[in-house]
Formats: C-alpha cells, sequence, structure tokens
C-alpha cells in the first residue's frame, strides 16, 4: 500500500479551483468526522486522510510542490519550502511524520504489530519535445530523496548514545488503556509505535536518522512515448522504514506544443498553405516531416480543406508495430501586398471568369443559388 493521491482523495481534478478543494473537503469532513462516526473505526483515518489533502492543497506553494514532486515534495520529513526541522521543533516533526506512515502500513501480520513499511510512490513531471518523444531520449533528472544520516549511521541517536528502549511501552510500540470495560491497545504516545525512544536526538537528522538529499537519475525515454505516459523506475520512490522495500518513481511524460505539427496518437497533423496560382495550376511543395524534408504533389484545382496523407511519416507508437501517417491539411492563401501589375491580372482573370462563372467557380455559384433561393428570389 503507498500513499494515496490527494486529489483522488479529495475526488477533484488536478485543475481544481480553490473554491472547489475546499468544498469537497468539507463535503468529506463532515462525513467522516470522528464525531459523527463513534462506530465506524475507519472513519477517522479518511477524516485524517482528507485534512491532510486539504493542508496540502489548499496552500498554493505546498500544493505547486507536490505537483512537481509527489508525496516528497511536501513530506515534512524532507524539509522542502522551508522550515525544515528548525521551526516547528523536535515532536512535531516526529509525530507528523508517524501520522503519515500510519497511513501506509504495508501489513503487520502475526501478534506483534510490525513497524516495516514501504515507501510512497512518487511522480516527477518531464516535459519533453515532440522530436524527443518520436525518436526517444535520454535525459537526468534530479529528485529529492532521504538518505540514511551520514553523521548517527542512520540510527537516529547522537553520536556517542544510544536510542533507548521505550520506557512507556517497553519496547513493545503498543500500549493497553482501560476505557470502561474495555481494553484497547493503541500505539504508544511516547514512542509512535517504534518501541524506541532517542534521549539525545542526533543534530544533523533531528533524530529520524535520514536526511533530505538530491539525486540525479538518468531516464531512459522510450520512442513513441505520449503525452500521459508514465514510466516507471522501481525503488526509485521514497525509502521504506524500518526496512520496508523502497516506493517506485513514475517520470509522467508531458509533450511541449509544436510550432508545426499537432500529434493525435500516433498521426501527425499539420496545416499547409498553399499559393493560390499553385492549388489553381498544381506544383510541387516541400514539406517538413519528423525525418527531414518529403515533396507532395499538388494537383491542379486543389481547394482549401483538402488534406493529403503522407503514409508512415507519423509516429511509431510506444506498443505499435507500425508507424502513423502525416495529415497535412491545404489551406490556399490569398495574396497580398500586390502590385499595380498584379492587380490588373487579376482584374483581368475576373473578367474573363465572369461569363462563365459556373465553370471556373462551382462552390460559389452553388452556394449564391441556394442564397437567392433562401430569400424567396
Ligand atoms: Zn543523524
Ligand atoms: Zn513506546
Amino acid at each position: 500500500m503507498s500513499k494515496r493521491d490527494f486529489y483522488e482523495i479529495l475526488g477533484v481534478n488536478r485543475d481544481a479551483s480553490d473554491d472547489e478543494i475546499k468544498k469537497a473537503y468539507r463535503k468529506l469532513a463532515m462525513k467522516y468526522h470522528p464525531d459523527r462516526n463513534p462506530d465506524n473505526p475507519s472513519a477517522e483515518e479518511k477524516f485524517k486522510e482528507a485534512k491532510e489533502a486539504y493542508e496540502i492543497l489548499s496552500d498554493g506553494q505546498k500544493r505547486a510542490a507536490y505537483d512537481q514532486y509527489g508525496h516528497a515534495g511536501v513530506d515534512p520529513q524532507a524539509g522542502m519550502g522551508g522550515g525544515g526541522f528548525g521551526g516547528g521543533g523536535f515532536a512535531d516533526a516526529f509525530g507528523g511524520i508517524f501520522d503519515e506512515i500510519f497511513g501506509g502500513r504495508a501489513g503487520g501480520g502475526g501478534g506483534g504489530r510490525s513497524n516495516v513499511y514501504r515507501g510512497a510512490d512518487l511522480r516527477y513531471n518531464l516535459e519533453i519535445t515532440l522530436e524527443q518523444a518520436a525518436h526517444g531520449t535520454e535525459t537526468k533528472i534530479r529528485i529529492p530523496t532521504m538518505e540514511a544520516c551520514d553523521k548517527c549511521e542512520g540510527s537516529g541517536a547522537k553520536p556517542g548514545t544510544q536510542a533507548k528502549t521505550c520506557p512507556t511501552c517497553h519496547g513493545a510500540g503498543q500500549v493497553r488503556l482501560q476505557q470502561g470495560f474495555f481494553s484497547i491497545q493503541q500505539t504508544c504516545p511516547k514512542c509512535h509505535g517504534t518501541g524506541r525512544y532517542i534521549p539525545d536526538p542526533c543534530g544533523s537528522c533531528g533524530g529520524t536518522g535520514r536526511v533530505k538529499q538530491h539525486k540525479t537519475l538518468a531516464v531512459k525515454i522510450p520512442a513513441g512515448v505520449d503525452e500521459g505516459d508514465r514510466i516507471r523506475l522501481a525503488g526509485e520512490g521514497e525509502h521504506g522504514v524500518n526496512g520496508g522495500p523502497a516506493g517506485d518513481l513514475y517520470v509522467q511524460i508531458h509533450l511541449k506544443a509544436h510550432p508545426v505539427f499537432q500529434r493525435d496518437h500516433n498521426d501527425l497533423h499539420c496545416e499547409m498553405p498553399i499559393s493560390f496560382t499553385t492549388a489553381a495550376l498544381g506544383g510541387e511543395i516541400e514539406i517538413p516531416t519528423l525525418d527531414g524534408a518529403a515533396s507532395i504533389k499538388i494537383p491542379p484545382e486543389t481547394q482549401t480543406g483538402r488534406v493529403f496523407r503522407l503514409r508512415g511519416k507519423g509516429i511509431k507508437g510506444v506498443r505499435s508495430h507500425t508507424h502513423g501517417d502525416l495529415m497535412c491539411h491545404v489551406v490556399v492563401e490569398t495574396p497580398v501586398n500586390l502590385t499595380e501589375r498584379q492587380k490588373e491580372l487579376l482584374r483581368e482573370l475576373a473578367e474573363s471568369s465572369e461569363q462563365s462563372e459556373t465553370t471556373h467557380n462551382p462552390r460559389a455559384k452553388s452556394w449564391m443559388d441556394k442564397v437567392k433561393e433562401f430569400f424567396g428570389d
């Protein structure tokens, strides 16, 4: 089990407004408030989960960090966005961590409660060009990561001191509370379930045994990836806790807008302006493709809107065996900045075709006929 996506928890879109986020949170908070659900133990978890999601997504800066780095971007442990352990103090940060961890337990099993958790999955948004998507590329990304603290070798205790068995639970991580007739087992409030407590926390990691660092990863982008595709880097997510497995890192692909081509799955589309004379008389024009220039024969009497399909000049998708096509959409361009002489020639053309409009401009003629009919002429 990994931590759920904050947007998913609140049931809103990634582009939800602050207002929508607030409304969604209110609804969940009303539904799952522990006072309203005394007999439903899972309601409290849901309530906490919604509250955490709301705290992040209602804060512009935290939301941006979350969008970019996933849970690591807003994990108080990771110290992103300033602050770190300085302001909140050790106890606060510690409590925060364990609240989160209990949301993502990797299963206890057996008699004793296991404190082994899988690390959270992370997401990294990567923007690439259409050319990179078509041909594949290799790139490096820098991501925040928690590594074992050098100073205390990951123990969390100040060098020369040691963690002690928790005096409250005697190392069990759980305490029994008498409540009326019932005896309730609860996570130990002093050690938060670890069974250990650190009298002298390490100054460099604040007692967590881990410090925030950055690591650079090489990512291979396969040829043919499309908007929204995700590349999984197994084990590159957040570290597990107490020897639990690490989460995965998902690199999510976003395509930059291309100046010439629009992509539709494996096909490409482009607009192809041709001159008025080429459209009328025909000709050959050169067009760009992702694999260099190609030429298209324009037959005489070509109209705006005609589509020329170049087979195999699109993109070969990651999971497909063939290339898509390139569709060139003709736009006949009206000539501009004409000289007097050129205008004269066009007037001459107009006069010579006026007598036989049906022959030269059949569409205009039939349209005019329909218009006349419509106005009951
Ligand atoms: Zn340390
Ligand atoms: Zn304890």
